[in-house]
């Protein structure tokens, strides 16, 4: 196909990248020739993921942050990791208890936080508190742009299910934008590091990235391959309660005791003093990434006591020592679940989170990657939002501006995915560089009478015979006693929009159904 008749297919409307963050989300914008975070009212380039309700009005943001302290009840945070959950999930009913407003059980089991809002109880979904965050986001871009913006890229965590996907897309519909693509943030950190490698002017065509995301209260791992433009994620790990958060609650924690020891009262039952000093705390952490010693100082903090101190680097990293190194081994645990990837074939380390910053945790990581020099080109608090946004550009058809000209998003197959079938022989369904989204199907039977089940093998690759391919994934289908041959099993290959490959089964006379997702992967030029 040539340029033009390429150009002439895509839309032309504006889109932005969000990055939908737990703690903080992020806006951006290709214009003049490159990715613009955009900032917000208050000059801000990332917002807190906050939403507050008054007896007179509704803050988002920074607005609503700021007045935590004295409407806890009703300041609304963290609602992504509500997000497509059920109430009567493990993580919901464990983080419920950490959080200051109410959440319920709603219809079907859904949680719904209740507030009271211009006098009256209120009741919102995740994706409701998430689709005001967006719109803020949107508004944040309209005011920068001077126009009206609808179309979007937004990211969710490597992980998400279905379910979470469906209800981020949703919030991006409360929120009046058109959602054109959901990417995970890996696959947008690794996004916005290619385009920074490519402006490096590096050209390899096979480079292996572990993208390192350690925020306010998430840690993510990913390992992805890129292999000519092919963004294939290969494992990702983490913890879910692993973060910023953390590192001030054991600093807290210190003060509280210091505290005691020093002036013989215990702050640690009064909600407003330790709100106060977790504060200070957040604050002396970030100043100890850039310097060796910080001062805590607080007026007033509990009985009319001023309370002043200092912590050196070296006694927070001695407090959190437990923390990192429990992050350095989900690394490991991630790399040796990436297929065909290890600590010595990793090209880049990026660095992604505002706790990436930390220089203990850098120090460590370099480490455990032999003394490799980590990737520090990509703002960390900004990485995510500038994928999205670069996604968006391509997309929406931006990408003729020379920069991104060679990232044309063809999303495409990058290797034949198949079956193996009888004596190893790989059974393409989806050859090579098909588009997506895309479903094939296939009907096989059992080679033995009353063959007890049929294992459903999934390869990726270019071989004749399955041994020379990558097996991606695998599951056993069982087959009521029948003559060989007679079962009918239609097997199908779905990929969607997303990328994700979701591999069935279906027994045709039974109606028995099976379903496994298998990976993702994603194409980035053509
Ligand atoms: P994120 O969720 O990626 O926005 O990360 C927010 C977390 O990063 C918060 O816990 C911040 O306290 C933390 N953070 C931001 N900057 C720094 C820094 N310079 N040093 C240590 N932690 C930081």
């Amino acid at each position: 196909m040539s340029k033009a008749s390429k150009m002439a297919g895509k839309r032309r409307d504006l889109a932005i990248g969000i990055d939908l963050g737990t703690t903080y989300s992020c806006v951006g914008v290709w214009q003049n020739n490159r990715v613009e975070i955009i900032p917000n009212d208050q000059g801000n380039l990332i917002t807190p993921s906050y939403v507050a309700f008054t007896d007179s009005k509704r803050l988002i943001g920074d607005a609503a942050k700021n007045q935590a302290g004295v409407n806890p009840s009703n300041t609304i945070f963290d609602s992504k990791r509500l997000i497509g959950r059920r109430f009567s999930d493990a993580s919901v009913q464990s983080d419920i208890k950490h959080w200051p407003f109410k959440v319920i059980s709603g219809p079907d089991d859904k949680p719904m936080i209740v507030v009271q809002y211009r006098g009256v109880e209120q009741q919102f979904a995740a994706e409701e508190i998430s689709s005001m965050v967006l719109m803020k986001m949107r508004e944040t871009a309209e005011a920068y742009l001077g126009t009206t913006v609808k179309n979007a890229v937004v990211t969710v965590p490597a992980c998400s299910t279905e379910l979470q996907r469906q209800a981020t897309w949703n919030a991006g519909v409360l929120a009046n934008l058109n959602v054109i693509r959901i990417i995970p943030e890996p696959t947008a950190a690794a996004l916005a590091y290619g385009l920074d490698r490519k402006a490096a002017e590096i050209r390899e065509d096979d480079y292996n990235v572990l993208v390192f995301d350690l925020g306010g209260g998430t840690f993510d791992v990913s390992v992805l391959n890129i292999m000519e433009g092919f963004f294939d994620v290969r494992a990702t790990a983490g913890a879910a309660h692993l973060g910023g958060e953390d590192f001030d609650n054991r600093m807290v924690n210190h003060f509280v005791q210091e505290f005691k020891r020093k002036k013989k009262k215990d702050i640690s039952g009064n909600p407003r003093a330790l709100r106060r000093l977790r504060t200070a705390c957040e604050r002396a952490k970030r100043t100890l990434s850039s310097t060796l010693e910080t001062t805590i100082e607080i007026d007033c903090l509990y009985e009319d006591i001023d309370f002043y101190s200092t912590i050196t680097r070296a006694r927070f990293e001695e407090l959190n020592m437990d923390l990192f190194r429990k992050c350095m081994g989900i690394v490991e645990d991630c790399l040796s679940e990436a297929w065909n990837i290890n600590i010595h074939s990793v090209h880049d380390v990026v660095l992604v989170g505002g706790s990436s910053r930390i220089p203990k945790i850098q120090q460590l990581l370099q480490e455990l990657f032999d003394g490799k020099e980590l990737c520090h080109s990509i703002n960390p608090d900004e990485a995510v939002a500038y994928g999205a946004t670069i996604q968006a550009a391509i997309l929406s058809g931006q990408g003729d501006d020379h920069e991104i000209e060679s990232f044309l998003l063809m999303d495409a197959t990058p290797l034949s995915l198949g079956l193996d079938t009888e004596g190893g022989v790989m059974t393409v369904l989806i050859p090579r560089n098909t588009s997506i989204p895309t479903k094939k199907e296939l009907v096989l039977s059992t080679d033995l009478d009353n063959q007890p089940c049929i294992r459903i093998q999934v390869y990726e690759g270019e071989g004749t015979m399955t041994r020379d391919n990558n097996l991606l994934g695998e599951f056993e289908f069982s087959v009521p006693p029948a003559p060989k041959g007679v079962p009918q099993i239609s097997i199908t290959f779905d990929i969607d929009a997303n990328g994700i490959l979701g591999v069935s089964a279906e027994d045709k006379t039974t109606g028995q159904k099976m379903k496994k997702t298998i990976t993702k992967r994603f194409r980035l030029k053509h």
